[in-house]
Formats: C-alpha cells, structure tokens, sequence
C-alpha cells in the first residue's frame, strides 16, 4: 500500500477518517483533518470546495452527478449541452482521482 501525506504538514494519514481530499484549481489535494479544517477556514469558498472530495456525502453528490450527466447527454439542449458535460464529467473524473490517488491507499 502506498502511503499518503498530508499535503500541508506531511503527517502520514493512516485512515479515511484522517483524510479530506480537495480540488483547488482543478488540483485534487490530501489533508489531514486538522489542516483541512485550517485551510478552509483561511480561504475563500470560492477557490476552495468546503466538500471535501472524499466521504459518503460527496460519493451521494458523484451519483447525482453521473444521473445529470446522463439526463444532459439525453436532454434537447443544444446550445449549452456540450459545456455542461465538460464541467460535470470534471467533478466526476476528480472524485474518481481522489478516489484512486488516495482513497484506496488507505483503511477505513
Ligand atoms: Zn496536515
């Protein structure tokens, strides 16, 4: 198994409970709990998704993802069909990065 670091204080993260993996800039990060809590309290909501990327509420939200992305590919909408594919295939290809980059590393 690999091991995942906190990306800001670079204390190994030894369970999923300890992790909380975000996107700033379309970039998926690791946290440790602490740090996480840290940053987003620092920065905006705007550069920094308070979902983490990781933990059964943002699997919920990469279901209702994948449901939209289907509904949109189907939906008589033209004009805006194709970005809103590009942004929603996004958000579902960084909860699977987050998933197979750190996620899986680690034990519950
Ligand atoms: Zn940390």
């Amino acid at each position: 198994m690999k091991k995942v670091h906190c990306q800001n204080c670079q204390k190994q993260i030894e369970s999923k409970k300890d992790l909380y993996t975000t996107q700033i800039f379309f970039m998926v990060q690791a946290y440790c709990k602490n740090c996480y809590i840290e940053k987003i309290k620092k920065l905006s909501s705007l550069v920094v998704s308070n979902t983490p990327l990781n933990g059964k509420y943002s699997n919920f939200l990469a279901a209702i993802t994948l449901v939209g992305l289907i509904l949109v590919y189907f939906a008589e909408i033209q004009y805006i069909k194709i970005p809103l594919i590009l942004v929603l295939s996004l958000v579902l290809l960084m909860r699977i990065y987050s998933f197979v980059r750190f996620e899986r590393h680690l034990p519950f």
